[in-house]
């Protein structure tokens, strides 16, 4: 018999550690450990929380999206929730999320997915109005970000306008401001040479370039995006094609930046062969990821699918094996 005031006390501590990370890193932008071992924490909260369900706290870190916004920045109340990914870290577990899905749809041959590079930067959700930019906004904990416009209007890749004339209303865009590697490494040289703080990852780089009060540096900061999915549209989003591969297809008409690497597949089995192409090109990409993420095609399954707490259940995240990561960081006891 566990002794379960015990196993209390191992969970608690496990949150307090996830909570002190999740403030360092979205708060801050300054992680102190690698992801892999953030990612091996929550793992083992999420199988203590499963195997003790009745010792599970209603704010433990498995069940919440990113951290809180700054209160140095006007707060925007997302209109449709800004979620996270769950993650995969091996075949048995990407074929755990296979099964359950299929379990789901009833569905036992082939099924359509998008595949996408993980693309290792923060997320951002833009607002246009009659086609034009009229917001920005940050993740912050999925429900409420920041206002970012000002910065994000900086980026020479996110259209001001969009093109076409039959554009909703109201259309919400969402995708990834990352920083490309070649700027990180420039934008790190000269911190060094400045004798100031150097960046732990393009990640942070990027996080730490958009949430800049004075957007005359993040103009100086080369930051990217590449957009991945919709939010709120208007009147619906029937007016979008009913896959999701076509959708960010339809995104690429209307002026906005998509990931040159997505491939639409049409049996789950091909998602691997993905995994594996993208895994093998990883360096030579000019932008660093994490992974891949992998998402049921048809906008009709993803609705029957639907949500959990802080992740879609038609979409996954399928992580890389941990690399020399966060060798820049001062804490060698982490080095992996
Ligand atoms: P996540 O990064 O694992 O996945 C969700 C995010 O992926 C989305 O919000 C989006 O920004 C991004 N994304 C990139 N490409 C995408 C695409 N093609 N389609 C959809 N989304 C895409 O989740 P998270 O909640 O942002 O962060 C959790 C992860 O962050 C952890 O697993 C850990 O690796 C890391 N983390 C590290 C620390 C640390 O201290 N080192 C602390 C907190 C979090």
């Amino acid at each position: 018999m566990p002794d379960l005031s015990q196993i209390e006390q191992q969970m608690a501590d496990i949150i307090s550690q996830l909570h002190e990370y999740n403030y360092q890193y979205y708060v801050l932008d300054a992680p102190t450990v690698p992801d892999s071992h953030y990612d091996r924490l929550m793992r083992e909260l999420k199988d203590l929380e499963q195997q003790y369900p009745q010792l599970k706290q209603s704010d433990s870190p498995s069940q919440k999206v990113g951290g809180e916004a700054l209160k140095s920045f006007s707060q925007v109340t997302h209109q449709i929730p800004m979620l996270s990914l769950d993650n995969v870290f091996d075949d048995k577990e990407w074929q755990g999320f296979i099964s359950r899905i299929r379990d789901r749809l009833g569905v036992a041959g082939a099924l359509a997915f998008c595949c996408e590079p993980k693309l290792d930067g923060l997320a951002v959700s833009l607002r246009y109005e009659n086609g034009i930019l009229v917001q920005a906004a940050t993740r912050g904990d999925g429900a409420v970000g920041e206002n970012i416009t000002e910065n994000v209007r900086t980026i020479n890749s996110i259209p001001l306008r969009l093109r076409g004339d039959d554009i909703p209303a109201v259309f919400e865009v969402r995708g990834e401001v990352f920083m490309p590697k070649a700027s990180f490494e420039a934008l790190n040289e000269q911190a060094i040479k400045k004798g100031e703080k150097t960046f732990a990852n393009p990640r942070n780089a990027a996080a730490g370039s958009l949430r800049q009060l004075d957007s005359k540096i993040t103009a100086k900061r080369n930051l990217a995006f590449y957009a991945y999915g919709v939010g709120f549209v208007e009147n619906g989003d029937d007016w979008l094609p009913a896959s999701h591969y076509q959708r960010l297809m339809r995104l690429k008409e209307l002026g906005l930046p998509v990931c040159p690497e997505i491939r639409a597949v049409d049996a789950a089995e091909d998602c691997v062969a993905f995994y594996q192409d993208i895994l093998s090109r990883r360096d030579q990409l000019s932008y660093e990821i994490d992974g891949v993420v992998l998402k049921v095609d048809s906008i009709a399954q993803q609705q029957q699918l639907g949500f959990v707490a802080r992740a879609p259940r038609w979409a996954t995240a399928y992580k890389f094996p941990a690399q020399e990561e966060l060798t820049r960081l001062t804490d060698v006891e982490f080095q992996v």
